[in-house]
């Protein structure tokens, strides 16, 4: 006994098919189907009646009564099938994917996988109705196990199992739950068998019956090593069924019992057992069940030493099956045979029977072989292919890393040039401001910060560079030496204020009277000095008098007060004292202090001889 013994199989038995090694489970040939349509097929015989057509009203609602009977009443629903067929041209898409379905069922339920397959391929692929692709998805999984395809169909398994989450119709689901319970146990994964047969347990869906998860799990059980005749899954099983009136099950469970009578060695409550339920497999005439209990006996007989019935029961089963039919209970059929034969000195015999016993042995242990490989490979493909999705997820991983780094130094490198392009602006800014700085620094230390005109030093240096020049080139130039008169009482009368005023005044209108290549300047308080360029004596007496006078006629006017003032001017003339620039100073003060003395507002003109000349 192995651990693959009494396996539920749903596939077919052709000549050169094999199936499990001595289950008692219902085994399916060419003239039975698989595991979903079992329970309907136990209600065909009862229900084969004719039925009158009706009229085809609501085609959804006609397809979905037409689906509902397909086990429980198959001839009805092929009737219904043909009805619904004639008004195909009047569905909508979703109808006719449903009735698209319905004939693949049927198709697979013929007999004809290969058709089947590639029609449930298309409802799968094409229909885009989630629940009609669950329910082709679990039927090929079926039809592919059938085929002895058990690559794909554990393949199948796979995805399934993976795409179980999203199948939310309780049908669908149900019948998703079932085939991989199915297909699980059929590769000995045991433990994954039972786990989806409890989930089955708690998504019973209308119409369908506790009977199936129990009987699942009882055989994941059974096949785990796990039960006894005594289990209280085993009994449940059997009662639920029952009461569930879903007699193929119950006796599939029963035979389930019988065998494990034979194992625990009480072959007399196998026998009673078999008796006892010998009328409902009659009745059902399922031949898996005829031909399981018949083996069931011929091993219970042998124990009970009872070799003739237990020889006649062997014969029986074998009569039962074509020669070259390859199972489980042929196999148990032979070893009775052969161990009988061998007992009574049969050598000949028995020697024949052991040759059919090892090739039913190696046939089914081949088989078992074949399942568990092509499990593993499916399992390894499964493997094989989430490891190339990690690594692919990984790989992208480092390319969006890679992407995301390459993204950061752009952001860092143009944060750089904004960075140095700010730096610049703001060098570029200080630089302005500092040469403004020293602008306006190198301006003050030249200018009189008042009047705005050149202070007393600067007035000096240029006068001096500018008397240079123009000595070289003989010009000549008169300078100016002009004090304002009783400044002082303008301060005291007005404010100083007022004072400053004045004092701007005055360089606005002698800038009036002045040539931009005339230098003019601040020598100090309330004088000032001008250099007239390419200027004659005569010429600076008359522009030194024109200052006078404007200042004399051009009161300032502020506060509501006009102040009235006037100012004195001493004037030395290249012509008559040479470039020096010292004695012409000398010179014009010493003709602004005559001024002064000789009464005020008024010009005089200097010279080395004394001699005065007053404008
Ligand atoms: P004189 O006719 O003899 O030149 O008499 P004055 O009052 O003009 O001469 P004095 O030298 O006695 O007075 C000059 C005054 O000029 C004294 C001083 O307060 C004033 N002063 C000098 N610098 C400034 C200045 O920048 N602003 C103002 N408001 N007053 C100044
Ligand atoms: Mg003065
Ligand atoms: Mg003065």
């Amino acid at each position: 006994m192995t651990a693959m013994s009494r396996t539920i199989p749903w596939r077919p038995i052709t000549a050169s098919r094999l199936s499990d090694r001595r289950s008692p489970l219902p085994r399916l040939s060419n003239r039975f189907w698989p595991w979903p349509t079992l329970a309907g097929m136990a209600c065909c015989a009862l229900l084969q009646a004719g039925h009158a057509a009706t009229p085809v009203t609501d085609p959804a609602a006609f397809l979905d009564q037409t689906e509902s009977l397909r086990t429980k009443d198959h001839p009805r629903f092929v009737q219904m099938l043909e009805q619904i067929r004639r008004e195909a041209p009047r569905l909508t898409s979703g109808e006719q994917w449903h009735l698209r379905y319905l004939d693949a069922w049927e198709i697979m339920f013929e007999g004809d996988y290969a058709k089947s397959e590639t029609q449930f391929h298309d409802v799968i692929d094409h229909s885009g109705d989630v629940t009609l692709a669950a329910k082709a998805s679990g039927l090929l999984l079926s039809n592919l196990a059938a085929n002895r395809r058990y690559e794909e169909a554990f393949a199948q398994a796979n995805r399934l199992t993976t795409a179980l989450p999203e199948v939310k119709d309780p049908q669908a689901r149900f019948m998703l739950l079932l085939n991989l319970s199915q297909m699980l146990n059929f590769a000995g994964q045991t433990d994954l068998a039972i786990k989806y047969a409890a989930m089955m347990e708690n998504a019973i869906p209308p119409g369908e019956t506790l009977c199936q998860p129990l009987s699942l799990q009882v055989a994941a059980l059974d096949d785990g090593k796990r039960l006894t005749s005594s289990s209280p899954e085993l009994q449940r099983a059997i009662d639920t069924c029952v009461a569930d009136r879903q007699p193929v099950f119950a006796n599939t469970m029963r035979l389930v019992m019988g065998s494990l009578y034979l194992e625990e060695e009480q072959p007399g409550k196998a026998l009673a057992l078999l008796d006892r339920m010998g009328p409902s497999i009659r009745i059902n005439h399922y031949f898996p069940h005829i031909l399981s209990a018949q083996v069931q006996r011929a091993q219970a007989y042998a124990k009970l030493g009872n070799d003739n019935d237990a020889r006649n029961a062997a014969l029986a089963a074998v009569a039962m099956s074509r020669p070259d039919d390859i199972n489980d209970w042929l196999k148990d059929t032979y070893e009775v045979l052969y161990r009988i034969e061998e007992k009574r000195g049969n050598t000949a015999a028995a020697f024949s029977y052991y040759k059919h016993f090892v090739t039913q042995d190696k046939g089914y242990l081949d088989d078992v072989s074949a399942r568990a490989l092509a499990y593993d490979v499916a399992q390894q493909h499964m493997l094989v292919q989430k490891l190339g999705a990690e690594g692919l997820s990984k790989q992208n991983n480092i390319l969006r890393l890679q992407q995301a780094l390459d993204n950061k130094a752009v952001e860092t490198g143009r944060l750089y040039i904004v960075l140095l392009l700010m730096s610049l602006v703001s060098i570029a800014f200080w630089l302005f401001r500092l040469k403004r700085s020293q602008l306006r620094f190198k301006k003050l230390s030249f200018h009189d910060g008042l009047t705005g005109i050149f202070n007393h030093q600067h007035f000096i240096g240029e006068a001096d560079r500018a008397l240079r020049l123009l000595e070289k080139k003989h010009g000549s130039a008169c300078l100016i030496s002009m004090d304002l008169d009783h400044f002082k009482q303008v301060n005291d009368s007005h404010g100083h204020a007022m004072g400053d005023a004045v004092l701007r005044h005055t360089v606005a209108i002698c800038q009036q009277q002045l040539r931009p290549t005339d230098l003019f300047g601040r020598l100090g308080g309330e004088e000032f000095g001008i250099l007239l360029l390419e200027c004659s004596r005569d010429q600076g007496m008359a522009i030194a008098d024109r200052i006078r006078t404007a200042i004399e006629a051009t009161p300032v006017d502020g506060d509501g007060s006009v102040v009235w003032f006037s100012a004195s001017v001493g004037l030395a003339s290249t012509d008559t004292s040479g470039y020096g620039l010292p004695r012409l100073c000398r010179e014009a003060d010493a003709a602004l202090y005559r001024a002064k003395r000789s009464g005020r507002n008024r010009v005089i003109a200097g010279s080395d001889d004394e001699s005065l000349v007053e404008a």
